[in-house]
């Protein structure tokens, strides 16, 4: 069963273990069994406001035994990632309990040159708090989000959550921030730092899109409490549990297969790429070795706005090896969900599709860009450098196909 199966459980709160101010039926009972197991337990909510003494409090007015060492609220994860980071005086945009986390991490909380600022709204942020913050990060302090919610319901309607105040930030700051709560894997990671719950820990939460998604991010397993099974596009979709189960009683029945950590990471976004086989006419094909790169690779690029694929990959060409190509024909349109996820330096990660074509070089005069610190070359397709990027052979073969060219 489930909790032989770990050491650490992660429960999400709203939804899994109480709605309003009701514990769900056998949450108790299951989170009390699994304590007597002598589990490791953390309750975890993106709710940015409350301190975890508080959260802790309302546990146990439910009857859930629960230490404040238990609770991982989205404030005093950004306040332990404040103080891993090294930081020792950051500006606040938020409720006091916010205030009360970093401080609590020894960390001064003040508007005279903050070294970071942590923006996580409540009931009072106003224009002028927005103004502040944006102010710091213009001054070089280090933007950090307690939670990306945008919104969060009420009986009334959907109210705006500090994710909306995060991005007022971001807009005016034009700086991205660090996102601590679900679903980046960061509160997660935080909140098993010098655990062995990285290893054998188990979420348990009511919503793929954050609990899910967020623990798959983080490397572990992710339950999901749910009348029925969610659908998900394909079976690599971080967001699709490893099990579901209808309430937490099932964890002394059920049994889940672990998650086991895919080799690519999960995309933000997915865009459209372009790539060239260039042939110079005597069967051999242009390869470029980025410095720091160990792989050759075929050129490739990405669409940009008012631009046409065809268009696309000759400014790349041109842009990177100073060649002037012809496009000859499209070859083929590769998507692969793993091979062609590609994580940039700022931290983004972007699932490219990507349209290849075959092209002749007509002119230009083969330079490689010294600010790329780029090697260039043109290979025999029979004799293809071993260190190749693992789908560019297959790029490269469907190109030559029927030209009487052959890819070793
Ligand atoms: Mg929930």
């Amino acid at each position: 069963m489930i909790a032989d199966q770990f050491e650490t459980f992660l429960f999400d709160l709203d939804g899994v273990i109480y709605l309003g101010n009701e514990a769900l039926p056998d949450a108790v009972n299951s989170v009390n069994r699994l304590h007597e197991q002598d589990k490791q337990i953390r309750f975890f909510t993106n709710d940015p406001r409350p301190t975890r003494d508080a959260v802790a409090s309302r546990l146990r007015a439910l009857g859930i035994e629960a230490d404040e060492e238990e609770i991982v609220t989205a404030a005093w994860a950004a306040a332990a990632h404040l103080r891993q980071e090294g930081i020792t005086k950051a500006a606040a945009v938020g409720s006091e309990g916010l205030r009360t986390e970093i401080r609590q991490q020894g960390i001064t909380v003040t508007d005279e040159s903050p070294e970071a600022v942590v923006v996580g709204a409540d009931e009072q942020t106003s224009y002028t708090d927005i103004r502040r913050a944006t102010r710091h990060i213009d001054d070089g302090a280090r933007f950090i989000g307690t939670n990306p919610d945008g919104a969060f319901p009420t009986p009334n309607g959907p109210v705006p959550g500090a994710g909306a105040i995060v991005r007022a930030v971001e807009t005016a700051a034009r700086t991205s921030p660090t996102v601590v709560g679900k679903p980046e894997p960061l509160m997660f990671e935080v909140a098993l730092e010098g655990t062995s719950g990285d290893q054998d820990g188990v979420v348990i939460g009511d919503n793929p899109a954050t609990d899910i998604l967020g623990a798959h991010r983080a490397g572990l397993t992710g339950i999901l409490v749910a009348d029925e099974a969610p659908t998900a596009a394909s079976r690599r979709d971080f967001t699709h549990p490893d099990a579901v189960i209808q309430s937490l009683a099932d964890l002394f029945s059920h049994t889940v297969t672990s998650w086991t950590d895919p080799q690519y990471s999960w995309p933000e976004d997915i865009r459209p790429g372009v790539g060239a086989v260039a042939s110079n006419g005597s069967g051999e094909v242009l390869l470029l070795k980025r410095a720091d790169k160990e792989q050759w690779a075929l050129p490739t690029g990405t669409v940009e706005r008012g631009e046409s694929v065809e268009e696309a990959i000759s400014r790349e060409m041109r842009e990177e090896t100073g060649l002037h190509i012809t496009v000859e024909r499209l070859t083929g349109v590769y998507s692969h969900p793993e091979q062609q996820v590609f994580s940039y330096p700022s931290g983004e990660t972007v699932h490219f599709v990507t349209n290849c074509f075959l092209c002749s070089v007509d002119g230009g005069t083969l330079e490689a860009d010294q600010d790329e610190a780029l090697e260039v070359g043109f290979f025999d397709t029979d004799r293809l450098p071993s260190q190749i990027l693992s789908m560019h052979p297959r790029w490269i073969a469907d190109a030559v196909e029927g030209t009487g060219v052959s890819v070793r």
